[in-house]
């Protein structure tokens, strides 16, 4: 270029970023907060289920959830927690979490939430359901002012989310035969085992489906690798795609000599909870559960994402028993998943909210910012 066409070029550029000072690409970023501190509630819910639902270790009719709510500014942003006995959380524990968060949050800038993330992981190890519902609610509030779904705000495309299981709990074969009927709308089936009737279950939903693929789901409920090999083999030959945590979560290396020997995946789910759980698994496992009620919420999840793809492990996100809010927030990654397994509103019979929107057999996000969730009508 010769120097009189470059200054030609400065002028050019010159009268360029006049014209963008004049008409600013972004006139308002709506991230300015007032100083009123974040006000914080949370309440119990108590969530009725359709049938009692019962898998390896335990059983019940009813789940009670807390769900907290985060306001500041006039934007009131919702979360979920679904306690879990499994890792030592109850409601009240939960409830406790909160607490103890609730100082950080009232003097929190919501704008600083990846900060706030990795401090609120810090506050205790574990509570991820209240760390959960504390997270959800935080992302919530940044999606609702910003007026963006939060997979638009992290460049996703719902369009892409994978098929949903629905889950089949443990139960006698006339009542399995009826789930499995009234499973009828889902193009894929999750069968829990791990009980003392495995085959039963498989062959008696094959009675009712016999062309859906099959997903089975043990919960650590083999203690032996020899008969959890057996179990496996029976499996795969009846056409079950993958099982998930067929052994107990600290039993990696006999995990490990099951999976040199099948060749079906097998999938990690009480053995993952965080990103930190992650590296250990990739020998181990083909792929892994990541649930938002392990994780801590939204942020780790994404975390744990991006280092499982890393890693070259297969995706599956699941839930526990959750309504709509913890299921709109899961929803929210789907497309960036293998496997999905959200079902946890679809199994209560009273859910509080409504925002996911399940539709030929998958679960999508409502177009409505932040998670997308309302109060149920009616
Ligand atoms: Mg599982």
């Amino acid at each position: 270029m010769k120097r009189r066409e470059f200054i030609g070029t400065l002028g050019v550029t010159a009268a360029v970023a006049r014209i963008a000072q004049a008409f600013p690409l972004f006139p308002q970023l709506k991230t300015k907060t007032t100083d009123a501190g974040m006000k914080v509630h949370y309440e119990i819910k108590t969530l009725k289920l359709k049938h009692t639902w019962t898998i390896s270790r335990n059983s019940g009719d009813v789940k009670n959830n807390v769900f907290v709510y985060l306001e500041k500014d006039g934007v009131t942003g919702i979360g979920e927690a679904a306690p879990n006995t499994r890792y030592d959380e109850t409601p009240e524990s939960t409830i406790t979490l909160i607490k103890k968060a609730t100082p950080l949050i009232e003097k929190l800038n919501p704008w600083e939430f990846a900060q706030f993330s990795l401090e609120l992981q810090a506050i205790e190890s574990g509570q991820t359901a209240g760390k959960c519902a504390i997270d959800l609610a935080l992302m919530d509030w940044i999606g609702k002012s910003l007026n963006l779904p939060l997979y638009k705000f992290w460049g996703l495309d719902p369009n892409k989310a994978p098929l949903t299981s629905f889950t089949i709990g443990i139960d006698t074969a006339e009542i399995v035969k009826q789930k499995t009927r009234e499973a009828e709308p889902f193009k894929i089936l999750k069968i829990k085992v791990g009980g003392s009737n495995d085959e039963e279950m498989v062959t008696t939903v094959r009675s009712v489906a016999p062309d859906k693929p099959i997903r089975v789901d043990a919960n650590e409920g083999w203690k032996d690798k020899e008969i959890a090999i057996r179990k496996i083999e029976w499996l795969a030959k009846n056409g079950v795609e993958l099982v998930e945590q067929p052994m107990p979560a600290e039993m990696l290396e006999e995990t490990r000599w099951i999976r040199d020997r099948i060749d079906i995946p097998i999938i990690a789910d009480e053995a993952v909870k965080t990103a930190s759980d992650i590296p250990k698994l990739a020998e181990v496992f083909d792929g892994i559960n990541i649930k938002l009620m392990k994780a801590g919420g939204l942020q780790e999840a994404l975390r744990m994402v991006w280092l499982a793809k890393s890693l070259g492990l297969k995706i599956m996100i699941g839930c526990m028993i959750e309504s709509s809010v913890a299921i709109s927030a899961a929803a929210q990654l789907c497309s960036l998943i293998d496997y999905a397994d959200l079902d946890g509103n679809l199994l209560i019979s009273n859910d509080p909210f409504s925002g996911v929107i399940f539709k030929d057999g998958r679960q999508f996000p409502a177009d409505r910012p932040g998670l997308g969730v309302r109060k149920a009508t009616g």
